[in-house]
C-alpha cells in the first residue's frame, strides 16, 4: 500500500461508524506492511470504534487478526481470512496522576501519546527508534529501545484489557495477576484484541544526544561496559567495514548541575559537527536533534522524528538478543561475516536490554544486547545469509526479534523460552480454537 492508498485507509477508518469492511479502497491495491515486504493474505479489512463492536466482530468470526500500525517485517501479524483495525480506536488516553499512570486505547501510537503525556508533565521510561508504532502492537512484540537500565517498552506495562476469543472481556493486572499478566503482556496477538493498556509513568524529563563518529573496534572490545554505561540510552552503529563502530549515539537525562560541554573524544572515537543519520550519508532531516540541544525525552529518545518517514524507507530489517555478558563475542562473531553482511546491509544497530520478567520478552531474566541489521530489499539473498548469523549466535542461545525477519527453524526458537509451553496453556485457556492463530503462529510458537 503506497502513501496515498494509506491515507485513504486512514481516513476511511475514520469516518466509518460501525464495524465496517474496508474494501473498496483496497480494489486495486494490495494490503501490504509499512515496509511493503510482506503482501498480506487477505485484504479483508474491517474497522471496529467501540469496544461492543470489537467483541462482536469477535463472536462473529472464527479466525482474524487485529493489525496495529503494520511495522513488523515477518508475518506476525498476516491473515488468510480477516483483519481487525482498531486505529480509528485512538482518542482515549487517560491519566491517572496519583497513581502515575496513563490508560491508552488500542489505535494510540507513541506520536500521539508522548507529546501528550509531557504537556502534563509526564513521560515514559524509554521509547523505540521511530513513534510510529501502536503502543498495543509495540507491547505485543517486546519493542525496546536502548539503556542498560531500561526494559523494553513492554515492562512499563501494569495493566492490560482485551477481548478473549469468547467475547469476554479480560482484565489482568501487575499488582494482581502475577504470572498470568507476565505470561500476557508480550502476547504475541495469540491471547485476544487488546482494548486498553496501561503504562506506568515518571516526572517528564529533558534529554540531549551527542553523537562520535569511528568508534575503533578494539575499544569497544575493551571498554564495551564502560561505553555502555555513559548515557541513560546508547546506540552503536555499524556496517561491519573497517574494524570500527561508525556512529555512536549518546542520549542522556538532562539532571541539574551536570556538566553540558561533551568531552572531544570518546574511546578514541571523535564527536561528530553536525547532525548525523545513521548512515552517515543520508541526510539527517528526518532524525531527532543532536549536539546536545536539550529537549523534551520523545524528542530525542527515538532516532526519528514524528512527521517524517523514518528510518531508510525501503528496507527489511532483523535483530538477535543475546545475554549482555555475551555481547563482546556475539558482537565478534557477527563480525567475522562482514564480507558477507556488508553488500546485503544498510546499517547495524547494538543496543542493550534490561532484564524483565515477561514470558516472551527476549530479554526475560537476562540482561541483553541487540544485534540489529537494517537490509537492502533484497529477501533471497538476506533469507540465504541469515542462517550464517544464526549459526554465529548460536552458542549464545540467541533469540530473534518478534517483529523481524529470522530463519531460526522452530524447534530451537522454541527451546530458548521456558515458559513457552506455559505460555501456549494460557492462549489456549484465553482462546482454545484458534481464533487468533496465524500460519507464523502455528508454525513457531503452537508447533511445539
Ligand atoms: C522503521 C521501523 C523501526 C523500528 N524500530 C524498532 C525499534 O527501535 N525497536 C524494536 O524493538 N522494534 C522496532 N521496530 C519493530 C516494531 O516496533 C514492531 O514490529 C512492532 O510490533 C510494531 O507495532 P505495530 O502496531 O506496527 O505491529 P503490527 O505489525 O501491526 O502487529 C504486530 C503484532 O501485534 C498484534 N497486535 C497489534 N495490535 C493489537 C491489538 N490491539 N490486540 C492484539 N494484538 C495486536 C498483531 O496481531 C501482531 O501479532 C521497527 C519497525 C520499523 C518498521
Amino acid at each position: 500500500m503506497d502513501q496515498r492508498s494509506f491515507l485513504k485507509f486512514i481516513s476511511a477508518i475514520t469516518a466509518t461508524p460501525v464495524v465496517s469492511p474496508l474494501l473498496a479502497w483496497a480494489a486495486g491495491d494490495k494490503l501490504k506492511n509499512w515496509a511493503e515486504n510482506i503482501e498480506y493474505g487477505t485484504e479483508k479489512l474491517y474497522s471496529a470504534t467501540s469496544n461492543r463492536q470489537i467483541q462482536e466482530f469477535v463472536r462473529n468470526h472464527s479466525k482474524f487478526k487485529v493489525l496495529g500500525t503494520r511495522h513488523c517485517f515477518n508475518k506476525i501479524a498476516d491473515s488468510s481470512d480477516y483483519f481487525l483495525s482498531l486505529r480509528s480506536m485512538d482518542e482515549s488516553i487517560s491519566i491517572d496522576s496519583q497513581a502515575r499512570t496513563v490508560t491508552v486505547a488500542s489505535g494510540v501510537t507513541y506520536g500521539k501519546l508522548a507529546p501528550y503525556l509531557h504537556e502534563k508533565g509526564f513521560a515514559l521510561h524509554n521509547l523505540a527508534s521511530l513513534p510510529h508504532i501502536s503502543v498495543a502492537g509495540a507491547c505485543s512484540t517486546a519493542t525496546h529501545g536502548s539503556g542498560e537500565k531500561n526494559g523494553n517498552l513492554s515492562t512499563a506495562v501494569c495493566a492490560l484489557e482485551f477481548v478473549s476469543a469468547s467475547g469476554e472481556t479480560i482484565s489482568l493486572s501487575r499488582q494482581k495477576d502475577g504470572e498470568t499478566f507476565f505470561g500476557s503482556v508480550v502476547g504475541l496477538g495469540a491471547l485476544g484484541v487488546i482494548t486498553k493498556v496501561t503504562l506506568d509513568l515518571q516526572p517528564t524529563f529533558l534529554a540531549r544526544q551527542y553523537v562520535y563518529e569511528n568508534l575503533p573496534l578494539r575499544q569497544m572490545q575493551d571498554h564495551f561496559d564502560a561505553i555502555e554505561a555513559s548515557a541513560y540510552s546508547v546506540s552503536l552503529f555499524t556496517d561491519w567495514q573497517k574494524q570500527r563502530i561508525n556512529e555512536v549515539w549518546l542520549k542522556s537525562r538532562i539532571e541539574p548541575g551536570q556538566p553540558s560541554k561533551p568531552q572531544p573524544e570518546f574511546f578514541g572515537a571523535k564527536l561528530a559537527t553536525k547532525n548525523l543519520h545513521p548512515i552517515a550519508e543520508l541526510s539527517a532531516e528526518n532524525c531527532t536533534e543532536q549536539m546536545g540541544a536539550p529537549g523534551p525525552w520523545f524528542e530525542r529518545l527515538p532516532h526519528f522524528k514524528m512527521g517524517f518517514t523514518p528510518s531508510a524507507g525501503k528496507e527489511l530489517q532483523t535483530e538477535y538478543f543475546v545475554p549482555r555478558k555475551h555481547a563482546v563475542e556475539a558482537i565478534l562473531a557477527v563480525e567475522h561475516l562482514r564480507d558477507q553482511i556488508g553488500p546485503l546491509l544498510m546499517i547495524t544497530e547494538i543496543r542493550t536490554i534490561a532484564a524483565d520478567n515477561l514470558w516472551m520478552s527476549p530479554c526475560r531474566h537476562q540482561p541483553s544486547v541487540a544485534i540489529h541489521f537494517t537490509w537492502k530489499q533484497d529477501w533471497p539473498a538476506v533469507k540465504a545469509l541469515l542462517p550464517s548469523i544464526e549459526r554465529e549466535l548460536a552458542p549464545f542461545n540467541s533469540r530473534p526479534h518478534w517483529g523481524k525477519l529470522f530463519t531460526m527453524p522452530a524447534a530451537q526458537l522454541q527451546s530458548r523460552y521456558e515458559k513457552l509451553s506455559d505460555f501456549v496453556q494460557l492462549a489456549k485457556n484465553f482462546d482454545p480454537q484458534g481464533k487468533f492463530r496465524n500460519d507464523f503462529l502455528n508454525a513457531n510458537i503452537f508447533s511445539s
